[in-house]
């Protein structure tokens, strides 16, 4: 991925974070947007610029049309191109479906959904041919195992059928467009231990949560050139939890 630059939202924790790091290891120069952590993003970009590579952080809520828009300008401007968009920024409301108040509704499918729509089409304006546009869903995208997610697993079902019909829209142009669907992976937002991480734990094939790498890695294949094949696909890394 030498020469390539990779737009990598909500890459200042947790999944992105492995992600910002998995492609700038393989050579990629990094732009990653954040929130709130403008610290945690720092301390991404100096560990990447320490092991030789190249990233910046642009604070951008993926629920602000015109941030994340602004955020795929400044990516290019600062770093030449884009070859590379992980659509990462991702949130959920865990809590029983009648429960959530419109707010919280709204701001699921702002992030999790109009989010991915605003970065992806910016992007695709200045993607070079043969080009990546990989989504972070999830494995309820496909299969839901418990109470509590409703309202999430819509969206990320949305984020499946938006990656299947975008490829048939970019595959002349060779690039390619996937969607990444991690089951429970040790993060601020699903922590691996407590009451909310025992049913998740029980319906693994596995018996445990999965590491941010177990998905960064796959992320930094999809994006490589080993992968110019794959397209439209949603690839599961859940511990065989929709097995
Ligand atoms: P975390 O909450 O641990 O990290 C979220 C990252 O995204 C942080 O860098 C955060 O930075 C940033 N972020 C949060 N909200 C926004 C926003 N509105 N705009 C831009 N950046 C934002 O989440 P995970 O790493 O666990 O999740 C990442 C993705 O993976 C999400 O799409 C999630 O749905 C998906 N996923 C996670 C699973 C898991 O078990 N962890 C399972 C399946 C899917 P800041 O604090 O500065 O906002």
């Amino acid at each position: 991925m030498t020469g390539k630059v990779a737009l990598v939202t909500g890459g200042s924790r947790g999944i992105g974070a492995g992600i910002a790091r998995a492609l700038a290891a393989n050579g990629a120069s990094i732009a990653l947007t954040y929130t709130s952590g403008a610290a945690a993003a720092a301390s991404v970009v100096s560990d990447i610029e320490r092991a030789g590579g190249m990233a910046i952080a642009i604070q951008a809520d993926a629920a602000d049309a015109k941030a994340v828009q602004a955020a795929v300008e400044k990516t290019v401007s600062d770093l030449g191109r884009l070859d590379i968009l992980v659509n990462n920024a991702g949130t959920a409301i865990p809590k029983p479906f009648i429960e959530a108040t419109l707010e919280e509704l709204d701001r699921v499918v702002a992030i999790n959904i109009r989010g991915v729509f605003i970065a992806t089409q910016a992007a695709l304006r200045h993607m070079q041919d043969g080009g990546r546009i990989i989504s972070i869903g999830s494995c309820v995208g496909e299969r839901m195992m418990t109470p509590g997610l409703a309202a999430y697993a819509a969206t990320k079902g949305a984020v499946k059928m938006f990656t299947q019909g975008l490829a048939r829209e970019v595959g002349s142009r060779g690039i390619t467009a996937n969607n990444i669907q991690p089951g429970p992976i040790d993060t601020d937002l699903n922590p691996a231990v407590g009451d909310w991480a025992a049913p998740q734990i029980a319906n693994t094939a596995l018996k445990r949560y999965g590491h941010v790498d177990d998905i960064a890695s796959l992320v930094a294949f999809v994006a490589g050139p080993h992968a110019s094949y794959i397209t439209g696909a949603s690839l599961t890394v859940d511990g065989g939890t929709n097995a």
